[in-house]
């Protein structure tokens, strides 16, 4: 039988996966066009549109979050036309080269690493230029930054231009509220706040990115072609074989975040996403990202001076088997060490990283002050909001 090593998976995804999901994707499979498995892919439909905050369809792929990042973009371009990419990071980045391999025109508005959006940027670009789309990442897990969806919304009222959003990293873990923001195109996958094992990738849509999507002459897609999901999901199926298990898996998240209730949950994640900068900044590790600015779901920390990244994630991993994140990009590369504040993460996973983070810290050499980062994150925890 196969078996793994015990570890404390503390990456910003894919993340730990609760008893009762895991539960879930153990059950034998149902027919995928049966009766029972079109009932959960109706609720989880229901389901998944109020964590979206939408009224409109979601589709449910098998695929990464890069999968649906790329379909988002491959069902609403042209050959030749042009978007408007923001850059905020590593995810940023990786928008540019999707929509590269797919014969786009190419802008950026380029944002310093860890720094906010000035959305009157966007606004000066679509002055100077038509763009079919604007694309940006909600929740920037390179930097551990959230960017205000609802500022560039705004500057796209009334336009034709389409709002894209990767919320990979954000969805059920930081607020979404695609119909009130104005976004067309949000993007998501299983394994990050949804708890999930990785293997689902989801996509909401609007009407106004739907009448976008039913031009012909689009770039070639098959197997992520939306339309050919929507037509399906009308008749309440997929249009190939979803992967069953992840769907129960995925239904069973969704019922356990509705159980909490999904501001309890966010809450949850902002909460304790503070008091892991907090107990980070006591033991001297300075945040990747300027004030105000803070992720719930991520949180990246700057090496300090004479220590590597990578050996901090090395030593975390032997010596104490808490599995974290290092460097996202070649620029950041022994520079940042990242931790996930995802999905099933309670107060006592945030302890634990504090304590683990500070002994490693002092393995290697570091002065730190003895149980600074516990105690800075208990008080933290102990604000009341
Ligand atoms: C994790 C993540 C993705 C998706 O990555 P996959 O490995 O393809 O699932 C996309 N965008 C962001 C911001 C992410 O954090």
């Amino acid at each position: 039988m196969l078996t793994i090593p015990d570890y404390r998976l503390r990456l910003p995804g894919p993340t730990m996966v609760p008893e009762r999901i895991r539960q879930a994707t153990a059950l034998p499979i149902l027919n995928h066009r049966g009766a029972e498995f079109k009932a959960m892919l109706a609720e989880c439909q229901k389901r998944l549109k109020s964590v979206f905050g939408t009224a409109h369809d979601v589709l449910i792929f098998a695929g990464s979050g890069t999968a649906m990042m790329e379909a988002s973009l491959a069902n609403i371009l042209s050959p030749g036309e042009k978007v408007l990419v923001v850059v905020a990071g590593q995810f940023g980045d990786r928008f540019v080269s999707i929509a590269k391999a797919l014969g786009a025109q190419i802008d950026t508005v380029d944002v310093e690493w860890g720094h906010t959006l000035d959305s009157t940027r966007v606004a000066e670009r679509l002055r100077q230029n038509s763009y079919r789309a604007v694309v940006m990442v909600h929740n920037e897990s390179s930097t551990g930054v959230t960017y205000d969806i609802a500022a560039v919304g705004k500057v796209l009222e009334g336009a034709s231009t389409l709002l894209v959003v990767d919320s990979v990293s954000g969805l059920a873990g930081a607020e979404m509220k695609m119909d009130e923001w104005g976004a067309d195109i949000v993007v998501s996958a299983s394994q990050k706040s949804l708890m999930c094992p990785p293997g689902i990738g989801l996509a909401a849509i609007s009407p106004k990115a739907w009448k976008v999507m039913e031009r012909d002459g689009r770039v070639p897609s098959f197997f992520a072609d939306f339309r050919r999901a929507k037509a399906s999901l009308d008749k309440g199926e997929t249009p190939f074989t979803p992967p069953v298990t992840l769907v129960y898996g995925l239904l069973e998240a969704l019922r356990m975040i509705d159980e909490e209730g999904l501001d309890n949950v966010i809450e949850r994640h902002r909460r304790l996403g503070a008091a892991l900068r907090a107990g980070a900044q006591a033991l001297g590790l300075e945040l990747y990202n300027q004030p105000g600015t803070a992720s719930n779901t991520v949180t990246a920390m700057k090496v300090p001076q004479g220590l590597d990244g990578g050996t901090i994630v090395q030593h975390l991993r032997e010596r104490y088997r808490t599995v974290i994140a290092g460097a996202r990009a070649a620029r950041q590369t022994g520079k940042v060490i990242r931790i996930g504040t995802m999905g099933m993460v309670s107060e006592a996973d945030i302890i634990m990283d504090l304590r683990h983070l500070e002994a490693t810290l002092r393995d290697l050499g570091q002065p730190v002050a003895a149980g600074a980062g516990v105690r800075a994150a208990l008080d933290a925890l102990s604000v009341q909001h």
